[in-house]
């Protein structure tokens, strides 16, 4: 890399920084830990970043659910309506995606809902539901402190949502409030509400009773958990048996929002937060998450160019605008093949950049693979971290999200490191949840219907 060198500006010193060390993660780790006590704990849950809600869910399905439910999946790129038959172990499903558009994600809280009612009209119309009454599951993938399995209190927007009047209330009142409105949908109600790491967890423990950690790694991350309830000193709900243990969503992603992980943060972590419609806030999520990872390698990109060390200094429109370096890229140059690096050179004709040799197809790739080892060895720290509180001999953690899916090395990259940073005695596996999201909503609204 001699030739990189100008001035006192080199490689290693602009990217030294996304090169986190072993103490650093186990620091992580006892960081997380603190604040995940600090959340399961009334007096200082206000406090706490890792707020650890309880859920209100107590048991992983037996196997035997059956039946057909509605499912909805609000909490990101897409928006599903879902028909879902449970037959033991065999699972039908058809659904349908429908575009929130940009101008709904950042309008008013009633806007959303009345859209969302009109796609299940739309749905059941299409699917002749009509006279059918069905239960429904919402797999609901915000922050929110549950009073129930059928209340849900959103606490914060993340991911690029920001509705007015939302924040502070039930969805599940404000989506039976949209259906009423309506006054042709008597027959859908809905029974619980639950979260993408839920439906992961849920969807994998229908076929693998071991699985008890439920984690995202998509356009945000989060993970949730099964927890003791003696564990959980925040608990108000019942302490039916059989089982005393409620599943935890922990809303990992707000980890580092009082200035814990400072000690780990690159200028690059610092711009994308101070230039977000949340700044200040999923400080642990921005470092991790899909929404994000492309964005972190472009700005290192374009130090390295700035400081002539790409490029030939040459840099692009493209280059220098926010949000263009998508995450999928990152995959794709990490997969690529380093003899021609066409799919890199692909790219880079996307974004413009037209003076590039095999030494900057080198450096790019270089980043990338910097920037997904730090999100996977992060996570990485999370998932050791639950493990180790649970001290369960054998956990299954159910897995969801794009970035999991197509990054070519996430997996292993989070299997060695969750490894080394778990205690030796507890294996442990990663399975990737096929619709998590659908057939967990509908396999906790199955439950609940049973109980009704
Ligand atoms: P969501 O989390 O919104 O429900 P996904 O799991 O599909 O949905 O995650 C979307 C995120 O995944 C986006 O932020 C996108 O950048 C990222 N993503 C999409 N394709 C890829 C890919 N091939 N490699 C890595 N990340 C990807």
């Amino acid at each position: 890399r001699k030739r990189h060198q100008s001035g006192e500006r080199t490689v290693e010193n602009i990217l030294k920084p996304l090169d986190l060390t072993d103490d650093h993660y186990i620091k992580v780790m006892d960081l997380m830990h603190g604040d995940i006590i600090k959340g399961l704990t009334p007096e200082t849950h206000q406090k706490a970043n890792i707020k650890c809600f309880p859920t209100y869910v107590r048991t992983v399905p037996d196997g035997t659910e059956s039946g057909d439910f509605l499912a909805l999946d609000l909490g990101g790129t897409n928006f599903r309506v879902l028909l879902i038959n449970l037959n033991g172990q065999e699972v039908k499903m058809e659904s349908k995606i429908f575009l929130i558009p940009q101008h709904i994600m950042v309008g008013s809280g009633a806007q959303l809902f009345d859209h969302i009612a009109d796609c299940i009209f739309k749905f059941m119309v299409d699917h002749k539901l009509q006279e059918r009454h069905l239960p429904l599951g919402f797999t609901f993938s915000f922050p929110c402190r549950q009073e129930g399995l059928d209340k849900a209190i959103l606490t914060t927007w993340t991911k690029g949502f920001k509705c007015e009047g939302v924040e502070g209330n039930d969805i599940v009142k404000l989506l039976h409030d949209a259906i009423e409105r309506r006054g042709d949908m008597h027959n859908v109600k809905c029974l619980a509400v639950i979260n993408d790491t839920v439906g992961a967890l849920m969807s994998c423990a229908h076929s693998d009773r071991s699985c008890a950690v439920g984690l995202i790694l998509g356009t945000g991350t989060n993970a949730c958990y099964i927890e003791n309830l003696s564990e959980v000193k925040t608990w108000d709900g019942d302490f039916r048996e059989p089982k005393q243990v409620v599943l935890i969503n922990t809303e990992w992603g707000a980890f580092g929002n009082d200035g814990c992980l400072d000690f780990i943060l690159t200028d690059f972590d610092r711009s994308i937060d101070k230039h977000s419609i949340n700044p200040g806030k999923q400080i642990y999520e921005k470092m991790i998450s899909g929404m994000y990872m492309g964005e972190i390698a472009r700005l290192a990109i374009e130090r390295l160019r700035k400081h002539n060390l790409l490029f030939e200094g040459e840099g692009s429109y493209h280059l220098a605008t926010r949000g263009r370096f998508y995450t999928k890229y990152v995959s794709e140059i990490e997969g690529d093949n380093v003899d021609g690096f066409k799919v890199t050179k692909q790219i880079f004709d996307e974004l413009d950049l037209s003076t590039h040799n095999e030494q900057d197809c080198r450096l790019v790739r270089h980043v990338c693979s910097l920037v997904s080892k730090r999100a996977a060895y992060l996570a990485s720290a999370g998932i050791a971290c639950l493990l180790n509180k649970m001290n369960r001999k054998e956990v299954t953690v159910g897995v969801d999200g794009s970035l999991y899916r197509f990054h070519p090395f996430f997996h292993d990259l989070m299997f060695e490191k969750t490894r080394q940073l778990t205690r030796p005695d507890i294996s442990f596996k990663l399975m990737l949840s096929h619709d998590g999201s659908g057939k967990g909503a509908a396999l906790v609204a199955a439950v609940a219907n049973r109980l009704l």
